[in-house]
């Protein structure tokens, strides 16, 4: 082989493969032929700030199945992460759609356990993220919205009022006593009322609207019956 020979062995064509590595090429190219609803997906989740550690996890995943075998979730529903894997790579739209995906209740146990350092439960965090954002996703996440309502009435989490009928009947009258004679124990013990002070309250109402948290909630179905006044 001539000098010039094997320097053209080595050197990418115009438009052909990089032949240090072709399947780089073949990569790039079936990146390229998606549909840009595709690659926004694939986009969104290699982007997003939690992927940092997984990026090149995400892209070289062997669908070896690891991370289903170990999920709880898996094990008991028909939810499956290398599925997600697989098709969060390829783009597949119907992740957007799909409500399997909220079985995961991120144990992590599939991103501690991957091969490759790929992360479903991350996967999953941007996927729910955006079944939320299209309305989708809204319907498993507005009962949660009475706890950020909590949060901004009150400062501080904990069960809000409209979960006590459940907590009741389940519970039994030992539970309604408790929380009829809670403030009376805790004022005998000396521990003081149960919520933050006004102050510390309008520092967390400051917070959740500065962050745009207070409008979350909003938006996945919060205050439904009372909606509080923004404070200026
Ligand atoms: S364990 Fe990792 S490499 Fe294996 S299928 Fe799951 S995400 Fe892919
Ligand atoms: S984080 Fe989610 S996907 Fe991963 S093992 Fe736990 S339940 Fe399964």
């Amino acid at each position: 082989m001539t000098d010039d020979t094997a320097k053209d062995a080595q050197a990418p064509a115009p438009d052909g493969p990089n032949l240090d590595n072709p399947y780089a090429h073949i990569a790039e190219t079936e990146f390229k032929s998606r549909t840009s609803a595709r690659r926004d997906l694939v986009d969104r989740i290699v982007n997003d700030p939690r992927m940092h550690d997984h990026k090149e996890g995400f892209e070289s995943c062997i669908q070896c199945g690891i991370c289903t075998s170990g999920c709880p979730a898996a094990r008991f529903t028909d939810y499956v992460p290398r599925e997600v894997a697989r098709r969060a790579l390829e783009g597949d739209p119907t992740l957007l759609e799909d409500d399997s995906v909220w079985f995961c209740f991120y144990c992590y146990t599939c991103q501690s356990r991957c091969p490759r350092k790929n992360s479903v439960a991350v996967i999953n965090q941007v996927v729910r993220s955006m079944q939320v954002e299209s309305g989708y996703g809204i319907k498993h996440v507005e009962m949660f919205a009475a706890w950020g309502e909590q949060f901004y009435d009150k400062g501080m989490g904990g069960t809000p009022h409209v979960f006590f009928s459940a907590i009741a009947e389940a519970w039994g009258p030992k539970w309604k006593e408790f929380i009829a004679n809670r403030d009376a124990m805790r004022e005998e013990m000396g521990l003081g009322g149960m919520f933050p002070a006004e102050e510390a309250v309008k520092e967390v109402q400051t917070i959740m609207e500065e962050t745009g948290f207070f409008d979350r909630v909003k938006s996945v179905g919060g205050w439904k019956d009372h909606e509080p006044a923004k404070r200026e």
